[in-house]
């Protein structure tokens, strides 16, 4: 473990004692002793500091399908690394403790890139995750990670909510993205999240024209976000600005936060929300954060074999010639 070092944020202009930051966005506008609301970010007199940078709250090597991620490498192992803050201050957060404390509340140890790495190598897996907390935020620190481990396969779980320029750099080094779409409504957005639904659309749609593996994570919140229009008008846009063949994962809520008095997301919702994607033509929909009998296999869009089947995270990959269903010959929507 080394000292943490004061390292310059990217993307930001000065305008007298104010900074105006433009990684995501909220654009914060940052005056000389504070912090950006994500909390990564501190004024100083005389640069706007990537203040997160290297601090590590979690670190853990998981199955690739806990990212969630059912089409990239399923049955892989993934080193997974966290941060501290959020651009985000979702009130339904299930990570709270590392998300929304940024500025100091939360323990962490500071990891150079090349400790990091070195640590990765000791696990002997292949791909790297940047998950746990909001990882655009540590730009500046996943860019120095990637540079000392350009070998890596990379992969985020992310909100979605980064600026046009910052993300379209980051896509040319990450290879898949788990995107949240919290909710199809503005409103839900800048109720319970502190942002936008538009951005997140717009940063979907650039990381899948950019050719990333992207899957979309959808937690549905009872009388939140789970009307069947709500839910149609997502599968629609999907169908309509990505690809029938993006996998969905519909995800259970449970109590937490600021959200304690909303009851458990009920396994029939998954299943009809599942049921619904599915009737209107995405071909790769699942329910998550649940043990379920239904909505965990990979199915054949084609044929209609299973050809993955997952009980819990374990994966048995029993029809797949490389990425074609051995029945039919059927090419998935698949990265092995
Ligand atoms: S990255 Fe942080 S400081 Fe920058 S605009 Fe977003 S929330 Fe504000």
């Amino acid at each position: 473990m080394s000292i943490s070092p004061r390292i310059e944020a990217r993307f930001y202009e000065r305008d007298g004692n104010v900074y105006k930051c433009g990684l995501c966005p909220l654009g914060c506008r940052i005056a000389v002793g504070q912090f950006g609301r994500c909390g990564a970010r501190r004024a100083d007199e005389d640069m706007l500091v990537a203040y997160s940078y290297g601090k590590v709250s979690s670190l853990c090597v998981d199955p690739i399908e806990k990212k969630p991620l059912y089409h990239f490498h399923p049955g892989g192992r993934v080193f997974s690394v966290g941060g501290i803050g959020c651009n985000f201050s979702c009130r339904h957060c299930q990570n709270y403790s590392i998300s929304q404390s940024a500025t100091g509340k939360k323990r962490t140890t500071y990891e150079s890139p090349e400790e990091l790495v070195e640590m990765f190598r000791k696990e002997r897996v292949d791909m790297f995750a940047f998950t746990y907390n909001e990882p655009s935020i540590w730009y500046e620190y996943m860019m120095d990670v990637m540079d000392c481990a350009p070998d890596a396969t990379y992969v985020l779980v992310t909100n979605g909510y980064i600026s046009d320029g910052p993300l379209r750099e980051l896509c040319k080094r990450v290879s898949a993205m788990n995107i949240d779409v919290k909710a199809f409504t503005d409103e839900f957005y800048v109720k319970v999240c502190g942002g936008h639904l538009e951005p997140v659309l717009d940063a979907v749609r650039t990381a899948f024209s950019l050719g990333v593996h992207v899957e979309l994570t959808y937690l549905l919140i009872p009388g939140y976000n789970d009307s069947d229009p709500e839910i149609q008008n997502f599968v629609n846009w999907i169908l309509n600005d990505l690809s029938a063949d993006v996998p969905v994962h519909f995800t259970r809520f449970h109590p937490d936060n600021a959200m304690n008095n909303v009851p458990w997301t009920s396994p029939e919702s998954l299943l009809r929300a599942m049921d619904m994607a599915a009737d209107m033509g995405l071909t790769n929909v699942y329910v998550g954060n649940i043990i379920s009998e239904e909505g965990c296999d990979t199915y054949c869009p084609e044929c209609g074999a299973v050809v993955i089947r997952r009980t819990g995270y374990l994966v048995n990959i029993v029809a797949l010639e490389g990425l074609r269903c051995r029945g039919c010959g059927h090419r998935l929507y698949m990265i092995r």
